[in-house]
């Protein structure tokens, strides 16, 4: 990479929210608000919070404000402006056709007597995500088959999209449109600013940034995260042919732990050598 201004795509919770089990370095945080800081930066949140959460984490967590923030598994993508957030209704209707005419309640409808699927809360639904806990003592891989197959015949084109929720020790399972996901959401906001293929640095830890991790979008994966993850992301990025594009953060890079944000500023050190003096 030897462009002058990034576009930091980041995860955040177990990414930059220091929130696992593993220590975040003292200066972790305050580099990372420092870098992005610069004009230089433009900071696009990647989560599956909604747009509530994330705010409530930016204010509890001191986390820097972002210009974009990708959100609910990436099937929202919000541009902040002076404290507004602001739909990009752009990125709507291209994830719109996906569903083949079908909405919300009727995706549930169709999926509501599979097994051991719980709805998530309603703030955690919206037009385009249909979430619901699994917990993690049953074999999610046959829940999906079962999902895939309903769906299938109904000609509708979805992900289904499964993560942990670490903290409350719960699996996570979102059906989305196919294309909303954080990956199209990410080449969609980079082709939206017009930033090159080399001008994107993402981050992540989990199940749901796989798909990024394991991309061409060169892709930090930050020290905290299982080892289960760091070799199934490596194993995707080999078999996708990007392998260079994926780095994993080290335990000792730029004097701190790799663990969370100081991860994140590991992945810029090692593919935007223009940034090194400015980390
Ligand atoms: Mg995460």
């Amino acid at each position: 990479m030897t462009e002058h201004r990034l576009l930091l795509c980041t995860d955040m919770d177990r990414t930059v929210i220091p929130n696992g089990e593993q220590p975040e370095h003292p200066q972790a945080r305050p580099r990372f608000s420092d870098f992005c800081k610069q004009p230089e930066v433009t900071l696009a949140y990647v989560t599956g919070r909604h747009q509530q959460l994330v705010k409530q984490a930016i204010t509890d967590y001191q986390l820097p404000e972002p210009a974009f923030a990708i959100t609910d598994v990436g099937s929202k993508i919000y541009q902040i402006v002076e404290n507004n957030w602001l739909e990009l209704e752009s990125w709507e209707k291209h994830i719109d056709n996906d569903w083949n005419g079908n909405n919300h309640q009727q995706l549930q409808h169709l999926l509501n007597d599979v097994p051991h699927l719980s709805l998530q809360e309603p703030s955690k639904q919206n037009t385009h995500k249909l979430s619901y806990y699994l917990p993690l003592h049953v074999d999610q891989n046959s829940v999906i088959e079962q999902m895939e197959k309903r769906l299938k015949a109904k000609d509708i084109d979805a992900s289904l999209i499964w993560s942990i929720d670490e903290p409350n020790d719960i699996g996570l399972l979102d059906v989305l449109p196919r294309n909303a996901t954080k990956l199209h959401a990410i080449e969609f906001l980079q082709q939206h600013l017009g930033y090159r293929h080399n001008e994107v640095i993402f981050a992540g830890d989990s199940g749901n940034d796989l798909p990024v991790l394991g991309s061409s979008v060169a892709s930090v994966l930050v020290a905290n995260a299982s080892d289960e993850i760091k070799q199934a992301a490596q194993q995707l990025a080999e078999n996708n042919g990007y392998a260079d594009a994926l780095f994993l953060a080290t335990e000792t890079g730029l004097n701190m732990n790799g663990n969370y944000s100081a991860g994140v500023l590991e992945g810029v050190w090692h593919f935007a050598p223009n940034f090194r003096d400015k980390l």
